[in-house]
């Protein structure tokens, strides 16, 4: 009889493929499956040379196939397909089996998702991957959350096939239940406020600048080796440079400017929502993919709504410089945002989350891996209750640094008609931060005026009503 393998992996589309090929290569052997059986008999032909592979038809032979207690990896579509794999699969598993869902699923699927196997008897683990296809197939990150024994079960084969930097893996257990897809739909949401910064600084060096694609394509590869290293950094500078084979012209010039999603981002300004945290910059970034889909309303209403039309009039090499800092700002903004809301999340569902490890684990391997994150993993291994990465010494002074310029950006966008939800939110959240008397004493007011909802006194302890006018 062949012998059992070690893991196997249902769901051979590009993430489940690349992830079986990188574990088959770093010498665990594995066992595949995908419904549509001709996917196998084409992934066992392309690269079955590649490791120890057990190609199966049916789940029964899939299942057959595992060593005990098995480990399965589930990577199909997200959504109601997960509950179809898990359905077919729990009757043919032993107590103690380890089905692992390794997509993009929404967190409280996840939390029940494991109530079900566990009924069951079995267990279930959650695992947020990041890093696209070349990700899973070299080394991505990836966010483990379910039971601690059961991660100690594949703790050897996920560290394995993770991206490792500076000898460090870039997976670690995250916490129980959804915790691990709840930190990786934070990543996600991170990766929008990040992009749509990226956007916005587009925006700005195009139309206030004056400068070409092909140009803000070297600016942007001159940041890459500052403070703003990073992977989307780096692949904006290549984006922007290459050029259009049937035009001539720079590609992006020819895309159409109506951004996509899949939901990761939504679901994480809901959350948001939902805890009472402040996330501006993720959520204005899923609004300005939204806003960017109004196209024919937006035709429309630029030749109906006045305003004025952006053109230079500043130094370009003092702008350029300004638009880095405040997108280096808005950035630090955009983190301690995201931060914060995973440590509400962590408190909210005893999650015991370790922030400094999240940082750690996203340095390598998923996409919004950058140098900057060391700088978080060490604010929160110094500072492990922190309420705001904006009050550790090195990102206080960032932006105390940054500021200046970052407030000329927002001013010249807004004088010059370029919207910058993001830059201008992330200040806003800033200046709103850093105020210790802000203007809620009026809203409390109204709201005791217009629905006796009572209000609290900076004199007093309890809870005050007025009768305001003389007919209320
Ligand atoms: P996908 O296009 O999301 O899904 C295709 C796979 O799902 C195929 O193997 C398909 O099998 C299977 N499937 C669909 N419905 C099924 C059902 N009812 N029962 C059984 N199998 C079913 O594949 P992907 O792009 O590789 O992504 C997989 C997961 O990783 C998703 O959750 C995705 O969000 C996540 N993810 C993707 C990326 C990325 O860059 N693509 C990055 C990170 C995470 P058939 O061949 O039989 O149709």
């Amino acid at each position: 009889m062949a012998e059992k393998s070690r893991i196997g992996v249902t769901g051979l589309a590009v993430m489940g493929a690349n992830l079986a090929r990188n574990m088959a290569r770093r010498g665990f052997p594995v066992a595949v499956h995908n419904r549509t059986t001709s996917k196998t008999t084409e992934f066992m032909k392309d690269y079955g040379d590649e490791g120890a592979f057990t190609g199966t038809e049916s789940l029964q032979e899939f299942v057959d196939a595992l060593e005990t207690p098995r480990k399965i990896v589930v990577m199909v579509k997200a959504g109601k397909p997960v509950d179809a794999v898990i359905d077919e699969l729990a009757p043919l598993l032993d107590s103690g089996d380890i089905i692992i869902d390794a997509g993009n699923s929404h967190f409280p699927d996840t939390d029940r998702r494991a109530a079900y196997c566990e009924e069951r008897g079995l267990r279930f683990m959650g695992i947020g991957v990041s890093g696209g296809e070349e990700g899973a197939l070299n080394g991505p990150s990836i966010m483990p959350g379910g039971p601690q024994e059961a991660y100690g079960e594949v703790e050897e084969i996920l560290t394995a096939i993770a991206a490792n930097v500076d000898g460090t893996p870039c997976c670690t257990h995250v916490g129980p239940g959804g915790a691990g897809h709840y930190v990786k739909m934070v990543h996600n949401g991170i990766e929008y406020a990040d992009i749509q910064l990226i956007a916005e600084a587009y925006d700005l060096l195009t139309h206030v600048a004056g400068l070409s694609a092909p140009e803000i394509g070297t600016i942007f590869e001159e940041w890459n080796s500052g403070d703003l290293e990073s992977f989307l950094i780096e692949i904006t500078g290549i984006v922007l440079a290459k050029t259009d084979e049937k035009t001539g012209k720079p590609l992006v010039d020819v895309i159409v400017d109506q951004a996509e999603q899949k939901g990761t981002g939504r679901w994480t300004a809901i959350d948001a929502l939902d805890l009472g945290v402040p996330l501006t910059g993720i959520t204005e970034a899923v609004f300005a993919r939204t806003l960017s889909n109004l196209r024919d309303e937006r035709r429309e209403a630029s030749t109906t709504l006045g305003g004025p039309t952006p053109g230079s009039g500043k130094n370009r090499d003092e702008l350029v410089e300004d638009i880095r800092q405040a997108l280096y700002a808005s950035k630090v903004v955009a983190y301690a945002q995201g931060f914060a809301q995973m440590r509400a999340a962590s408190q909210a569902n005893d999650w015991d989350l370790d922030l400094g490890a999240m940082a750690r684990i996203w340095r390598g391997g998923c996409i919004i891996r950058a140098q900057f994150l060391n700088r978080i993993t060490e604010a929160y291994e110094s500072h492990p209750d922190l309420d705001n990465l904006l009050m550790v010494p090195y990102f206080t002074e960032a932006v105390a640094n940054a500021q200046d310029a970052w407030r000329r950006v927002v001013v010249t966008a807004t004088e010059q008609g370029v919207a910058i939800p993001a830059f201008s939110s992330s200040l806003s959240y800033y200046d709103g931060y850093r105020r210790e008397r802000g203007p809620a004493n009026l809203i409390q007011g109204l709201r005791d005026y217009f629905g006796a909802h009572t209000y609290a006194r900076t004199d007093a302890d309890g809870k005050f009503h007025t009768r305001w006018s003389q007919d209320g």
